[in-house]
């Protein structure tokens, strides 16, 4: 029934369990081979400033196309790079290629700041903050147009060094969002124990805000504890408007999501210019 399945589809077909046991078995093995077969890109999303509605940022997102496979979720390959080691390559490469873009965007005039997702095991590695200062040195880029994206969990793997490498960070002058806040493992008291600049609450948070009374008094809370802590708030996953009106009352800083634009490659993110969307 699998062969026949897989004849009549003519490709893999996602929903069915055992082919996504195939598409994963099939990322396992393409996977190593794509970094040097320049396989993967970066696509960039805006991050806008609510109160003037200028988009002076984006978040780096991590694309990869094969050509068997056709586009790959991060989603599907992050925690696979991360099992085989690959990971610590790969987010170098993201690095490196933010830092490039960084330049080519200052030299064309229209600087952006770009923030990097980090993955748990970069930052458990203890060399972050040196590959970091590295890629910025080579492309000339100064440390205020990068920043960094944890994940609650990659803090809790080793606190006290993960801490230690995000104080090096913010003192050169480079930002540090908790990522996803409001999923599995958040907890207050994170605020308190990591040194951050930012905090970005997670699409899942942020879906509610304009339906649900709960939800609004909760992302309330949260953006009035981040405001005393000191750190600028970013939702995700804005999707309408009414969404961004309870935001802009909130004094939430930042919105980041498809109302605004979607993740571009650079040529289309150029087109858009740095006005106020409407
Ligand atoms: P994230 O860092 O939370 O990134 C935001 C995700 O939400 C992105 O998914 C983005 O495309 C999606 N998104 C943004 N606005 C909206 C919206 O309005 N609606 C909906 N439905 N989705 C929206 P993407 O690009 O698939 O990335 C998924 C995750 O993969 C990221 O979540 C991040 O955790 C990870 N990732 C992506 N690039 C990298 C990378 O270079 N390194 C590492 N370690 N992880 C990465
Ligand atoms: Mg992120
Ligand atoms: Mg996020
Ligand atoms: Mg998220």
């Amino acid at each position: 029934a699998k062969h026949e399945g897989k004849r009549r589809l003519g490709r893999i077909d996602p929903s069915r369990p055992e082919s996504r046991f195939a598409r994963q078995a099939l990322i396992r093995r393409r996977l190593p081979h794509a970094l040097s077969s320049a396989a993967f890109s970066l696509h960039y999303q805006p991050l806008m400033d609510i109160p003037t509605g200028d988009c002076p940022a984006v978040e780096a997102l991590l694309r990869w196309h094969d050509p068997e496979l056709g586009a790959v979720s991060p989603t599907e390959f992050i925690h696979v790079a991360e099992h085989t080691g690959m990971i610590h390559a790969l987010g170098q490469w993201v690095i490196d290629q933010a830092c490039a873009q960084a330049r080519l965007w200052a030299d064309a005039g229209t600087p952006r700041a770009i923030s990097v997702n980090i993955s748990p095991l970069q930052l458990a590695a203890g060399n972050l903050a040196t590959v970091i200062h590295r890629s910025l040195q080579r492309h000339g880029v100064p440390p205020s147009l990068l920043n960094v994206e944890i994940t609650e969990s990659a803090a809790i793997v080793d606190l006290s060094s993960a801490a230690a490498q995000l104080r090096t960070l913010i003192g050169a002058g480079i930002g540090v969002a908790l990522d996803d806040y409001g999923t599995a493992y958040s907890s207050l008291s994170l605020l308190r124990e990591l040194p951050l600049t930012g905090l970005k609450l997670d699409k899942s948070f942020i879906d509610t805000i304009d339906t649900d009374p709960t939800s609004a008094v909760l992302v309330a809370n949260v953006m009035a504890s981040a405001r005393a802590l000191g750190l600028r708030t970013t939702a995700e996953g804005v999707e309408r408007e009414t969404q961004l009106a309870v935001l802009r009352e909130l004094r939430c800083d930042t919105a980041q999501g498809y109302l605004i634009a979607r993740p571009l490659p650079p040529a289309e993110l150029a087109l858009l210019s740095r006005r106020p969307v409407p």
